[in-house]
């Protein structure tokens, strides 16, 4: 039992993490697209907390994380197409719906809502993925944090980049199987 809730936090604590990430990414995100929208790149973008800066966006970690970012995304690209790497929203939905995510690399910024099957948990865009139908999904306001969390469950690893091979991907540990 002791284990189980070392575990269960652990998937917290990652998980929060990561939510963290990602939404400093859209914070940024917002900044610069308002500051093309004035048309004005020069202008220094909103003060934000310095301590939240210094935090989680200090330079060095900044370095480092772009480092690692590079050569996971390029792994990805180098790698020659197989069932066992999936790109792309629907691809990497199908994925994590059958606990097949070993790894899911996601954006720092966005939401993509989507749905939740309230019977059998399967996430899609459409709600209509899975034989419970649109009567059973319940709306969820961000696919990519469901399968960030669905992810850490089954054990598998997370991280968050500025730009994954597209827009989502995963290291699968097995082939999935066709969706329906
Ligand atoms: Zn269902």
């Amino acid at each position: 039992m002791g284990q189980r809730a070392a575990i269960f936090r652990r998937i917290a604590e990652a998980a929060a993490m990561v939510g963290e990430h990602r939404r400093i990414g859209a914070e940024e995100a917002e900044q610069f697209a308002e500051m093309k929208g004035r048309g004005n790149a020069c202008r220094a973008p909103h003060p934000r907390p310095p301590a939240r800066v210094r935090a989680l966006a200090g330079p060095v970690i900044g370095t480092w994380v772009s480092e690692r970012e590079q050569r996971l995304v390029s792994q990805f690209w180098l790698e020659p197409p197989s069932q066992l790497v999936a790109m792309g929203l629907e691809p990497c939905l199908t994925a994590v719906n059958q606990h097949a995510a070993a790894l899911l690399v996601v954006p720092v910024g966005g939401l993509v809502p989507g749905f939740s099957c309230t019977r059998c948990g399967a996430l899609s865009s459409t709600g209509e993925s899975c034989p419970d139908g649109p009567a059973a999904a319940r709306a969820v306001p961000d696919l990519f944090e469901e399968m960030v969390v669905r992810t850490l469950n089954d054990s598998g690893q997370v991280e968050a980049v500025r730009d994954p091979p597209g827009e989502v991907a995963a290291r699968l540990r097995f082939p999935p199987a066709e969706p329906e």
